[in-house]
Formats: C-alpha cells, sequence, structure tokens
C-alpha cells in the first residue's frame, strides 16, 4: 500500500491545531474577568503598584507588548476574521505590525520647562490613573494593543469595555498585553477586561469613581453615550472620506491608490475613502485605470441590485446592512452572478446616492462626475457630513489642496497617497486606532491619555 506522505503531515497539523485551539481556549486569559465589579477590582490593585514604576520600566513593557503584537500578529487577525466575519487577514497582519512598530511609547510625553528671573516651572504629563475605553468590532484587537501602549505610556491602568461582537478577539489582545507585562516584569492586570461585554458591564465602567478618563472608539451611539457621561472624554466617531480627482493628478497613480486604500480590510477603517469626486474631463480614464487596477466596475441594474444588498431601506431612509458589512468583494459580486476576485466594486453614481451618504464599511465605491474643484469641494463636504474625520484627494494644484483642506476641516486629509498613509502607513507620522476628532486629540498617542501638572519653584534653578 502507498503511504500519502501529504496527507499524513495535513492530519498531523490538524490535530497538533486543534489541540493549540483547545489549549487556548482552556487557558485562563490573563485580564480577562468574569464581571466588571472583578476587573475594576482588579485593575484598581494593579494602578497603585504601577504608581511605583519608573518610565523605563514603563518602556521594557511596551517593547515587550510590541515583540508578542508582531509574533502573534497572524494569529489575532485570523481570529479577527473568523470571529466578526469582516476584513481580510493579509490586511489585518499589516495593521497588527503598524500597531506594534508606529504606536510611539514613552519619548511621546515630553515635559515642558519655563525658566526666568522668577525661577523654575516644570509642566510634567502626568496620567489620568484607570481609564475606560470602548472598542470596535473593525479593529478589534488592533484598537485594543494600540490603546494600552499608549495609555501604559502615558502612566495609566486601563479597562477596556470591547464590542460584544468582537470579545474573543479583543480579549486575546488584552491577554497579550499582561502576558507582556508580565514577562518585563510589571504588575498583573494593569489591563483588564470582562468575558462577555455589556451595555450593563460599559454602564459599571463609566460610572465607577476611580475611572478617571473614558476613551470611544466607535459609532455615534457611543461617542455621544460617553460624552453625556459627566467625565472627561475622549471621543473618536464615524466617518464618511471623501476622495477627490483633479485633471492634474497623475490618474493611474490616483486609481491605483484609490483602489489599495478603499480596499483595504475590506473598507473597515474609517479613514478609508469612501466615495470618490472625479472631475468629468479624466472621469473615463480613472474608471479604465481603476478596472486595470483590481477593481470591478457595474452599472445600472447591477448597482439597483447591489443597494438591496448593502443596505436596509426603511421608510425611505437607508441604513447599513450590517450582515454585509467589511465582506469580501467577491461575496457581493457573486450575489449579482459575477465570478470575479476583484477587491473593489465600483460604479457610477449621482451625488445622492445612498452609497455616496452613507458610511457602508464594505469595498463599494460610488463616483460622482463633477465639473470643476468648486463642485467636487462642495459636494465632498456634504458627503462627510460634517464628522471632521478624514478627506483626501488627488491633485497637483496647490490652490486645490489647500481650498479643499480648509473646506472640509478634517483631522486628517491625505494629498496624492492611499488613506492609510494618514495613520502612518506610507506617510510620516505615528499611527493610532482611535482617530479623535470630536473632541480634538486627533491622532491619539500617549500624550492624549495624560494631564498636565505644573510645578513651580520659585526664586531658584534658574542658573543662567
Ligand atoms: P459601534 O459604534 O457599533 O460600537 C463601538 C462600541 O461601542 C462597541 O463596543 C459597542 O458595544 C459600544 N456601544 C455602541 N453604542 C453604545 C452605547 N450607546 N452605549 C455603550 N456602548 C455602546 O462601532 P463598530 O461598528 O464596531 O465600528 C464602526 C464605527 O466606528 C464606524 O462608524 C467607524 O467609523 C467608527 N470608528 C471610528 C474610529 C476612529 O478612530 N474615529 C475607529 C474605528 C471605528
Amino acid at each position: 500500500m502507498q503511504i500519502d506522505e501529504a496527507k499524513i503531515q495535513k492530519i498531523i497539523t490538524d490535530v497538533i491545531e486543534g489541540l493549540n485551539s483547545q489549549s487556548q481556549d482552556a487557558r485562563p486569559q490573563k485580564g480577562v474577568f468574569e464581571s466588571m465589579t472583578d476587573a475594576l477590582a482588579a485593575v484598581k490593585i494593579a494602578y497603585k503598584q504601577f504608581r511605583g514604576y519608573t518610565i523605563a520600566q514603563r518602556e521594557k513593557m511596551i517593547d515587550k507588548i510590541r515583540e508578542y503584537i508582531l509574533e502573534e500578529a497572524e494569529q489575532m487577525a485570523k481570529l479577527g476574521v473568523e470571529e466578526t466575519g469582516m476584513g481580510r487577514v493579509s490586511d489585518k497582519i499589516i495593521k497588527h505590525q503598524l500597531v506594534a512598530n508606529k504606536t510611539p511609547g514613552t519619548e511621546d510625553i515630553c515635559p515642558r520647562a519655563y525658566s526666568g528671573d522668577c525661577g523654575l516651572t516644570l509642566v510634567e504629563m502626568a496620567p489620568f490613573g484607570i481609564i475606560g475605553s470602548i472598542t470596535p468590532s473593525t479593529n478589534p484587537s488592533e484598537t485594543v494593543l494600540c490603546n494600552s501602549i499608549g495609555m501604559i505610556a502615558g502612566g495609566n491602568a486601563v479597562v477596556f469595555n470591547p464590542h460584544p461582537n468582537a470579545k474573543k478577539t479583543s480579549n486575546y489582545a488584552v491577554d497579550l498585553v499582561n502576558r507582556a507585562i508580565l514577562a518585563a516584569g510589571g504588575p498583573e492586570n494593569l489591563v483588564v477586561s470582562v468575558k462577555v461585554p455589556t451595555m450593563d458591564s460599559s454602564n459599571e465602567m463609566v460610572s465607577d469613581k476611580d475611572v478617571k478618563l473614558l476613551v470611544a472608539t466607535g459609532g455615534p451611539g457611543v461617542v455621544k453615550m460617553l460624552l453625556s457621561s459627566g467625565k472627561k472624554a475622549i471621543g473618536a466617531g464615524a466617518g464618511n472620506p471623501p476622495v477627490i480627482v483633479d485633471d492634474t493628478a497623475d490618474i493611474a497613480k490616483a486609481a491605483s491608490d484609490i483602489i489599495k486604500g478603499a480596499s483595504f480590510d475590506n473598507n473597515l477603517p474609517c479613514i478609508a475613502e469612501k466615495e470618490c469626486f472625479a472631475f468629468d474631463s479624466i472621469c473615463d480614464m480613472l474608471i479604465d485605470r481603476m478596472t486595470q487596477s483590481g477593481a470591478y466596475l457595474i452599472s445600472g441594474a447591477q448597482v439597483d441590485e447591489l443597494i438591496k444588498i448593502a443596505l436596509v431601506n426603511k421608510d425611505g431612509k437607508y441604513s447599513i446592512n450590517k450582515k454585509w458589512v467589511g465582506k469580501d468583494a467577491s461575496l457581493f459580486l457573486k450575489e449579482l452572478g459575477i465570478n470575479s476576485d476583484a477587491r473593489l466594486i465600483i460604479m457610477e453614481t449621482d451625488a445622492k446616492h445612498p452609497f455616496v451618504q452613507t458610511e457602508l464599511m464594505m469595498p463599494i465605491l460610488p463616483i460622482v462626475r463633477v465639473k470643476d474643484i468648486d463642485e467636487a469641494i462642495e459636494l465632498a463636504v456634504a458627503a462627510e457630513h460634517g464628522n471632521r474625520h478624514s478627506a483626501h484627494i488627488h491633485s497637483k494644484n496647490v490652490d486645490r489642496l489647500t481650498a479643499f483642506a480648509r473646506a472640509v476641516e478634517t483631522t486628517i486629509f491625505v494629498k496624492n497617497a492611499p488613506s492609510y498613509a494618514g495613520i502612518g502607513a506610507g506617510g510620516e507620522g505615528h499611527t493610532t486606532f482611535t482617530i479623535a476628532g470630536p473632541t480634538g486629540e486627533g491622532i491619539t498617542s500617549a500624550r492624549s491619555f495624560t494631564r498636565q501638572r505644573r510645578c513651580v519653584m520659585a526664586d531658584g534653578l534658574h542658573i543662567i
């Protein structure tokens, strides 16, 4: 009898993987508690201990967190896609690498000094204490990890109430952070979470008197809830980023960049291009180049059919069909009877179309023809809905770049690159997965999670 070695190897691999995943489920996750009451009690003890740690020790813990993220990026990416049914594993790996490599650590919390005839005054960036953070399903582990690095760098402890639909992935990240902290000699439970997050656990976290700062990353509901809590809160809310392409742009590059940005993780990132306004004179060429670079163009009845899949129409008002958020373009196309592995679906629409006006978070990009920059800016600003989140443009005309940036007033504004350049992937600057437009912290980092304290030495220590 012939032995099929490949088959035997596959069986062994499957058994080992099965055992690994069982032991992972069976092993208690560090920092993940049955109840919010227990999580809060544990993090309070951890924060007291953490106050005695030096900044060098904080940095050592952060280094270990970075190391573990890079080692386990693929595992978290797979888990995220498996649990939420959204996004792409290969893109989620890149997002984790970005968090590990480009989230600032303690170097971000520089003190400031004033020295003069009256002495020396020092302003230091102090921890808030215990931070309560609510995280989304779209970047679940990425947000937990990025928040953890920044918040620990600022000297804080964190309690998370993650998105219920992404609790396994988020809590994997909480466990990873705790494993890393312990390996670096830090305290137990500096970052905690609950096994089953609910509205009740969220309310308990928000109302605990020892939780001094709240951070919300998600849609309008959660941001509004935290901002009405009566506590200091950082709100990172929804976007609907437009991208403009004018007649001075490098059209082939614009087409390729827009596809890369709009299809990245199936358009889940809040910064991703979600509708395109193209000058009439270059629109045909742009669409042509997009189809050559991996987009699939649909029209007419196909667009109407896609509306029925992607959106829910309630009394004439459209909202997203949550079942389809973050799905692969090929799955939408399959529903339309098209067999294609394109990363992005494009179509021409008018500016009022629900695909333009709704934050889809799906690999679907409507393209609207405009006659000039004034019309492009007017329609793009309207589609952004005053979120002041992100907006993008492909143009070589400095006056137009400036005019759009001024009009749209977004936290992130990317010129001539894919949208993700705005969070440090192929663009300068650090990364974050908590972009706080409504409350103004912007591309959050350790310093966003600190409070200023001034220490004054009058008539002394001024040595010149
Ligand atoms: P979501 O708003 O459904 O959920 C976010 C979190 O808030 C979850 O943990 C959820 O359980 C909780 N939540 C929702 N309403 C709540 C309420 N009233 N009280 C208490 N908790 C509440 O978000 P999602 O679908 O996971 O993420 C997508 C949305 O988040 C999009 O609108 C996207 O633009 C936005 N987002 C923004 C950023 C940013 O940095 N600005 C980052 C990621 C996602």
